[in-house]
């Protein structure tokens, strides 16, 4: 029985980031543990609902409510147990979630701060570590079916990893040269630690998951080889087609680069400092690519241009601007708009708007301005407003309102297309859709038989939470397929959506 009064006992409270002028001069994580008592504290303000609207927030269905109450006991193993139940992968939403969970906490709706969901499941994940490790779970019987997963970001692993606890063998193919998809070297360190990522990595292993790095699918190994070979694929290539803006004047020059180019280049560095490698942030053809001095400005408002600030600010830039397009978003949820339990449109700071640098909103960029010889030197902006006229966004520049901002690096972080158009897709037969993502039948299979797709290729670019949800329920469907005893848990189909307002 939780305790009634623990809401009106405890005010929300988070653990204290660590302070800006340290942190910028690393790249480890923002946050340190909570401790016990304070997340003891906090999941005491849990009230156990009768209809926990937390659980319509999560894709995954994470039995929120009874976790909570076993953190607030002390009874950390059948908490961890509970965790694991319908998440694979919990150190890594309780470190980078948005947590659309904590936005429909029915204390939302009583004008209260939401339980701290997202932290009470960091916890959890970590005394899984601190408590002997992530053990490896037997593995049945052999079933003598075999599944190839294309892609290792979290849809992909978390779908081999289900697979792989089924008695399937599973291989996972990608074509980088590490396993982790846009955890590895998308998301810079500061928010997900890639020792994580190597503890599951370990585990999955252990448990007869099957990984090969540096195979590109379609093109190293085509389609009917990979066929050939396994009984059936999932293929959960992400979204990785960037948002570009050919149209805008001097995009050409040097200096003006898209925002995952740059981030990398610098998640790359990191990586090879750790494992004792000396390098220095360059793109594919060498060009050294690096903040360090430069004045810096960041186009987009959302994960990524976040994740380009705080990189900036740790290689040193002399200034950064992060421009949006749209007006500044409303600092508390607004009713009408965006009723609980949806997710609201509110300002987000992220922990890199502590940090420094300016945000511009309803700004529009008009010019990239030359120095005379190719290089970038300055971003024209002008003030604008947006409206939606028949579905179509129509920007509106108000005359006279144009200045320069001066910029020598400047990071494209306006959004993705979709998969990217790649061999591999022809290959297997299947289409990118006007959104270009890659269509589900209800069993999560492509136009092709036998070939499945799940996470970011299928839904367009969106959370890790719903890319190990749509990776579950892909590799429970696979398990059908195969005839596979029993049924494994599904907790999406593919026309889920995340809860909006009717
Ligand atoms: C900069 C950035 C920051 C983000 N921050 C957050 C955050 O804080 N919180 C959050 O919830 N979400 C965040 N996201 C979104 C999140 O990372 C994605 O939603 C999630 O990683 C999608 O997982 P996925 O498995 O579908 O694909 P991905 O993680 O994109 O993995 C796809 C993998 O497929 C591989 N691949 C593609 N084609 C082939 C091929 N032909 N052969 C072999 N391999 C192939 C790719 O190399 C890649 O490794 C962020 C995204 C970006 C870009
Ligand atoms: S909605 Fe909030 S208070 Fe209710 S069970 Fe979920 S976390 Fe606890």
């Amino acid at each position: 029985m939780p305790d009634p009064n623990g809401f009106l006992r405890y005010d929300r409270r988070l653990p204290a980031r660590r302070p800006v002028a340290v942190r910028i001069s690393d790249w480890r994580e923002v946050y340190p543990p909570a401790g016990e008592e304070l997340i003891r504290e906090q999941a005491t303000r849990c009230m156990d609902c009768g209809i926990p609207f937390c659980h319509d927030g999560c894709p995954l269905g994470n039995r929120i409510p009874d976790w909570n109450d076993l953190v607030r006991t002390g009874t950390w193993d059948a908490a961890v147990e509970s965790l694991h139940a319908t998440n694979n992968f919990p150190e890594f939403t309780g470190r980078l979630c948005p947590a659309p969970c904590e936005a429909a906490c029915v204390l939302g709706l009583g004008g209260q701060q939401p339980v701290t969901i997202k932290q009470v499941e960091v916890e959890i994940a970590d005394a899984a570590v601190a408590r002997g490790g992530l053990n490896p779970r037997p593995v049945p019987a052999p079933t003598g079916r075999s599944v190839a997963v294309v892609g290792s970001g979290p849809a992909g692993l978390a779908a081999a990893q289900q697979l792989a606890r089924a008695g399937h063998a599973v291989t996972v193919y990608e074509r980088d040269d590490a396993i982790g998809g846009l955890l590895r070297y998308g998301i810079p360190d500061f928010k997900l630690e890639k020792q994580h990522i190597d503890r599951r990595l370990a585990q999955l292993a252990a448990e007869g998951v099957q990984f090969r790095t540096g195979v590109n699918i379609g093109v190293d190994v085509t389609a009917e080889e990979l066929r050939s070979r396994h009984d059936a694929v999932l293929l959960a290539c992400g979204a990785l087609q960037g948002r570009d803006t050919p149209e805008t004047p001097g995009r050409q020059l040097r200096g003006v680069h898209q925002a995952m180019t740059h981030l990398v280049a610098a998640n790359r560095v990191v990586a090879a400092a750790g494992d004792g490698r000396p390098a220095q942030a360059v793109l594919p053809d060498g060009t050294p690519i690096d903040a360090a001095g430069r004045h810096v400005v960041i186009i987009g408002g959302g994960d990524t241009a976040a994740d380009c600030l705080g990189v900036a600010h740790r290689q040193g830039a002399a200034g950064v601007h992060q421009l949006d397009l749209y007006p500044e978003p409303p600092h508390g949820r607004d009713a009408e708009r965006d009723p609980w339990p949806t997710w609201p449109w509110v300002l987000r700071n992220y922990p890199a708007h502590e940090e420094g640098g300016e945000r511009v909103f309803a700004v529009a960029v008009q010019e990239f301005v030359d120095d005379g010889t190719g290089q970038v030197k300055g971003v024209r902006i002008a003030e604008v407003t947006v409206e939606r006229r028949d579905g179509r966004r129509i920007v509106t520049a108000l005359p006279g309102s144009e200045r320069e901002l001066p910029a020598d690096l400047v990071l494209l972080a306006i959004g993705f297309e979709g998969t990217e158009e790649q061999p591999l897709l022809a290959q297997f037969g299947v289409t990118r859709n006007a959104r270009g993502a890659v269509d589900a039948r209800p069993d999560w299979q492509t136009d092709a038989d036998g070939v499945f797709v799940a996470g970011d290729m299928h839904r367009g670019a969106s959370l890790i939470v719903w890319a190990i949800a749509e990776g579950r329920a892909a590799a429970a469907a696979i398990h059908s397929y195969l005839g596979g005893v029993g049924s494994l848990p599904a907790p999406v189909d593919p026309a889920r959506q995340p809860l909006a307002a009717c």
